[in-house]
């Protein structure tokens, strides 16, 4: 059943946009820079960008913005084309806005003819005096009124390398005087001797983001260009300029960033988290990145979903952690295979069972109408979780306990008899019955219980490490605590159980699969995994340990 959801702002925006004909269909863009792998707040402008895409009848490029030739790397590039098809999407043209190198270079001559752009001989500390404050105007460069000759020449130069890095600059001529500091002629073009990881060293001039992202966006025809609130700023120039270089007139819409709780979400801190081995890569699956997250099992449809309930805000905000897992839960739930798998055994032995070759039929996933079963071996020898045996229960403890009864999940009641201690009074073995007719699908015992355990049984399990995660930071909002936030790193947001027992279909366990072990959890394999050492990582507890309430969207 679908529920009427009404429509975000842009939704809203586009859909006037479409009904008054100003754009026949739309075209947005997803514009990385290079220089980090993807996180969940590039998810959210993924969804956002696909999507509005999708829904109305049009396309999104990918389009990387490398206009900076120290930061970028070719690695990257490949991490975020592989994040964004993961995550379901498929781009129109892969793009990059090193591409248009050439086309910005016309455009910075069309404004120096213009009138609107000059060079400035001036250094960066001068400049930066010159530019006044918020309160006070700046005052202008004495470089400013040079002829538009001389400024083709003197850029010409600049461009043949004539310059070292720093000693000239290209600005464009608006208002020193401008209540928006941005508009304050903003450097343009700068030199820089740097090899570009795509251009190699054609160039030793490059465009600011500001005169290449809206000229990317308008050589694109991108109707819609959405970006986070902290370019608000940036709008005035970025009209300024299509406007007066005449071209197709893209607009810039801007929404909240998207952050999460107990996490950090900027690539600069992702990367010293990297580089300083807090985690184990930029895939950790500790790591908000959409391959870390991908590693610890979460499914592309998980994220999506949780995108779309998060929605999008025009003002800044902190999403729960526990929305993004509710949805992985939620999503799980349906696919997950049902496996058993014991943690911490405690060994019993049916003493009146004498039967060889046993199979007990389980079902795959009770949430699968039509289902699958497999078939587990049983034995006289199982585990089961040593917290699931108390010799002193309290009231209500419905699992089992000296004279008391549970069923093993897809088998027998049992009862337990006897309490088998060492020398020491440490308990290592309970001795047990069970009760014939109460097989599975077939029990005529009449016996009622609350309690049903998972088992595996000894001689059949295969053994397994586990990895157990917890949240990476141990306070809600890292950023904005004092100080270093990798002060507040969660250190014990890794465990690792070197040996858990595990029923021996999971030998067969294969990566793209979704495994709910009962009671412990999702799981998923991990990379790392191997046939001789089977490796598998939690994705998220059954439970909201956590405890907190998590309104449906
Ligand atoms: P970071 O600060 O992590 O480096 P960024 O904004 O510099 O992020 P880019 O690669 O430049 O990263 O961003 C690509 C696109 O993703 C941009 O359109 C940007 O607005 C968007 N984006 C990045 N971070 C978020 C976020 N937390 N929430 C929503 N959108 C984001
Ligand atoms: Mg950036």
């Amino acid at each position: 059943m679908s529920e009427e959801k009404s429509l975000n702002f842009l939704e809203e925006i586009i859909e006037k946009d479409l009904h008054e004909g100003k754009y026949v269909s739309i075209v947005t863009r997803f514009p990385p820079e290079p220089n980090g792998y993807l996180h969940m707040g590039h998810a959210a402008s993924i969804c956002l960008n696909f999507g509005l895409s999708k829904k109305y009848g049009g396309y999104t490029n990918l389009r990387f913005d490398d206009t900076n030739p120290t930061t970028e790397e070719t690695e990257y590039v490949e991490s975020i084309k592989n994040d964004v098809r993961w995550l379901g999407f498929e781009w129109k043209n892969e793009l990059y806005a090193s591409d248009y190198f050439e086309k910005l270079y016309l455009f910075a001559i069309k404004l120096i003819r213009l009138g609107y752009a000059y060079v400035d001989d001036s250094n960066s500390e001068t400049i930066a005096r010159e530019k006044g404050t918020p309160t006070q105007p700046g005052v202008n460069s004495k470089y400013r009124d040079r002829s538009v000759e001389e400024n083709l020449h003197l850029f010409e130069e600049m461009k043949a390398g004539r310059y070292k890095d720093g000693e000239r600059v290209l600005r464009a001529k608006i208002d020193m005087a401008h209540m928006n500091m941005l508009m304050r002629d903003p450097v343009i073009y700068r030199i820089k001797h740097a090899r570009h990881h795509r251009t190699g060293d054609d160039w030793c001039i490059y465009p600011m983001y500001d005169f290449a992202h809206g000229q990317s966006d308008s050589i694109e025809h991108i109707t819609h260009s959405i970006c986070t609130l902290e370019f608000v700023p940036h709008r005035e120039l970025y009209d300024w300029f299509i406007e007066k270089l005449n071209i197709f007139p893209s607009h810039q819409y801007e929404f909240a960033r998207r952050n999460i709780s107990y996490t950090v979400m900027s690539k600069r801190k992702l990367l010293q988290l990297v580089n300083e081995k807090y985690v184990d890569g930029w895939d950790d699956p500790r790591m908000p990145t959409i391959s870390g997250l991908k590693r610890r099992g979460y499914t592309p449809d998980s994220i999506r979903e949780f995108c779309d309930r998060a929605g999008i805000a025009k003002r800044e905000n902190v999403t729960e952690l526990s929305l993004l897992e509710f949805c992985v839960r939620e999503d799980l739930n349906k696919i997950a295979l049902r496996r058993m798998v014991v943690f911490d055994p405690l060994k019993i032995v049916l003493t009146n069972y004498n039967e060889e070759n046993e199979l007990a039929s389980v079902e795959d996933n009770p949430e699968d109408a039509n289902g699958s079963f497999r078939d587990v071996p049983f034995s006289k020898e199982l585990f089961i979780e040593q917290e699931d045996f108390m010799e002193n229960p309290p009231k209500k403890f419905f699992r089992l306990f000296p004279g008391g009864m549970v069923r093993l999940k897809g088998a027998y009641i049992i009862k337990c008899d006897e309490v088998v201690k060492d020398d020491s009074g440490k308990i290592i073995q309970l001795n047990c019955s069970y009760i014939p007719e109460s097989k599975s699908g077939n029990d005529t015992s009449a016996i009622k219980l609350k309690g049903t355990l998972h088992w595996v049984s000894v001689q059949h399990a295969i053994t397994a490490e586990v990895r157990l995660y917890d949240r990476l930071f141990k306070v809600e909002d890292p950023s904005s605590e004092e100080g270093d936030f990798k002060n507040y790193i969660n250190e014990n947001s890794l465990q690792i159980l070197p040996f858990v027992y595990a029923e021996p279909s999971l030998k067969n366990a294969m990566m793209d699969e979704r495994y709910q072990f009962l009671r412990k959890g999702y799981f998923t394999l991990d990379k790392n995994s191997s046939e001789e050492k089977l490796i598998f990582n939690r994705t998220v507890t059954l439970k909201d340990t956590w405890a907190k309430e998590v309104k449906k969207g």
